[in-house]
C-alpha cells in the first residue's frame, strides 16, 4: 500500500461553518459533526491540527464599519475564535478525540498559550491541536493564520473546509455550467482573485509549497474521503 500523499494536515474551518444552518453564533450539532469527521480522519491514520475562524460570531472589518477602532475590533474577532475553538474541543472530546487549544493570545485559565515545539510534541502524542486567536495580531485573517500554523507545524496540505466542493470557474450556486477545477496554480488563484482563501494566506502556502485542497465539509465523510484521494476537490499547488 502507498503511503497517503497527506499524512499531518492542518484543517481550517470559517467560523460561518459552524453555525450550521443558522444566521450567528455555533451550532453545537454541526460541531459533533465535523468532530466526527475529524474522528474519522484520524481513525484512518492522519495527524489533524485545526485552526478556527470567528466570523460567526464578529469580524474586525465589520466592527470597524460600524465605529470601533480597527485594531480592537481585530482583538474581539480574534476573542470570537476562540470560543469556537473551546465549542470544537468540546465537540471533540465527546467524540472521544484527545485535545489541546493553543492560543496566539495568552489565557492560561481557558486553554495552553501557543508554543510550537508544544504543539508538536501533542500532535505526535495523537491528539489534535486547535490554534485559537489567530495570529494574536490585529489585521491579520484566520486564513493567514492557517498557513503560518501549517508552515510551522510542518503540514503537507492545508484543507479549506468550505460549504462547496471545490473551486469555480463562476459561482456554482448562480451559474449551472460553472466548472470546478481539479488543480490550480498559487499564481492563477491570485492573478483571477478566485476566492479561494485570502492573499497573504495563499502566497505563504505558494511559497512555503504547501498545497492547498478546498473540499465540502459538510458532505459526511468527505474529508477521509478527499484524503484517500477519492473524494471532489480542488488541489492549489505548484
Ligand atoms: N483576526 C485578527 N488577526 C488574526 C486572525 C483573526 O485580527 O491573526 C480577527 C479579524 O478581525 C477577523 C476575526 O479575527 O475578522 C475573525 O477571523 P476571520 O475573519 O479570519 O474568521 P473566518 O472568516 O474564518 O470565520
Amino acid at each position: 500500500m502507498t503511503a497517503p500523499r497527506f499524512h499531518r494536515i492542518l484543517l481550517k474551518l470559517s467560523g460561518e461553518v459552524l453555525m450550521g444552518q443558522g444566521q450567528f453564533g455555533i451550532d453545537p450539532a454541526t460541531c459533533d459533526r465535523v468532530a466526527g469527521e475529524v474522528k474519522a480522519a484520524k481513525l484512518a491514520g492522519h495527524e489533524i491540527c485545526m485552526v478556527v475562524g470567528g466570523g460567526n460570531i464578529f469580524r474586525g472589518l465589520a466592527g470597524a464599519a460600524q465605529g470601533f477602532d480597527r485594531a480592537s475590533a481585530d482583538y474581539m474577532g480574534m476573542l470570537a475564535t476562540v470560543m469556537n475553538a473551546l465549542a470544537m474541543q468540546n465537540a471533540l472530546e465527546k467524540a472521544g478525540v484527545d485535545t489541546r487549544v493553543q492560543s496566539a493570545i495568552p489565557m492560561a485559565s481557558v486553554c495552553e498559550p501557543y508554543i510550537r515545539r508544544r504543539a508538536e510534541r501533542h500532535m505526535e502524542k495523537g491528539r489534535v491541536v486547535i490554534f485559537a486567536a489567530g495570529t494574536g495580531l490585529p489585521f491579520f485573517t484566520t486564513d493567514t493564520t492557517a498557513a503560518l500554523r501549517a508552515a510551522e507545524m510542518q503540514c503537507d496540505a492545508l484543507f479549506k473546509g468550505t460549504s462547496v466542493d471545490g473551486v469555480y470557474d463562476a459561482d456554482p450556486k448562480q451559474v449551472p455550467t460553472a466548472k470546478r477545477y481539479d488543480t490550480l496554480g498559487y499564481n492563477r488563484v491570485l492573478a483571477d482573485n478566485l476566492k479561494v482563501m485570502d492573499a497573504s494566506a495563499v502566497a505563504l502556502c505558494r511559497d512555503n509549497d504547501i498545497p492547498i485542497v478546498v473540499f465540502n465539509i459538510r458532505d459526511e465523510g468527505n474529508l477521509t474521503a478527499v484524503l484517500g484521494g477519492h473524494g471532489t476537490s480542488t488541489i492549489v499547488q505548484n
